[in-house]
């Protein structure tokens, strides 16, 4: 049986800050100068005014499952022996909100509202920030 790679995250240039961050494990999201908004996924605009001047802020890495679903089909061979998993959106607790996946625990313990922690996955090409419960 051959394995067949992971898709990785490919950094451009408006985003490579944030992957950087990520394999320095810091959860990092871009704040608009002009009017303060705190925002995910990095862009190069701001998207509540369009401002392009923006500054870079580290986040606690703590926040709240704001929904999400349990994959028992791999849509892409490279997850096949990864099925079931969580893939959520988590909502952070200075307020953006992200794309991810809630790992180390069992998927069917996931629930909404849920606190959630950073956790850093190093096992690629790509240091990737997942979430796990916190525990207690
Ligand atoms: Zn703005």
């Amino acid at each position: 049986m051959t394995t067949v790679a992971k898709p990785m995250p490919q950094p451009t240039a408006v985003s490579q800050p944030y992957w950087d961050a990520a394999g320095e494990h810091r959860l990092v999201a871009p704040r608009c100068r002009s009017c303060r908004t705190l925002f995910l996924y990095p862009r190069a605009t701001c998207p509540a005014c369009l401002s392009t001047d923006l500054d870079w802020e580290q986040l606690s890495g703590r926040g709240r499952v704001y929904t999400f679903t349990v994959v028992r089909q791999a849509a892409h061979p490279a997850f096949t022996e990864d099925v079931p998993y969580v893939l959520a959106i988590v909502e952070l607790d200075e307020g953006p909100r992200l794309l991810t996946n809630v790992i180390g625990c069992d998927p069917a313990e996931v629930r909404c509202d849920q606190p959630v922690e950073v956790v850093f996955d190093d096992t690629g090409e790509v240091t990737v920030p997942k979430f796990q419960p916190v525990a207690g």
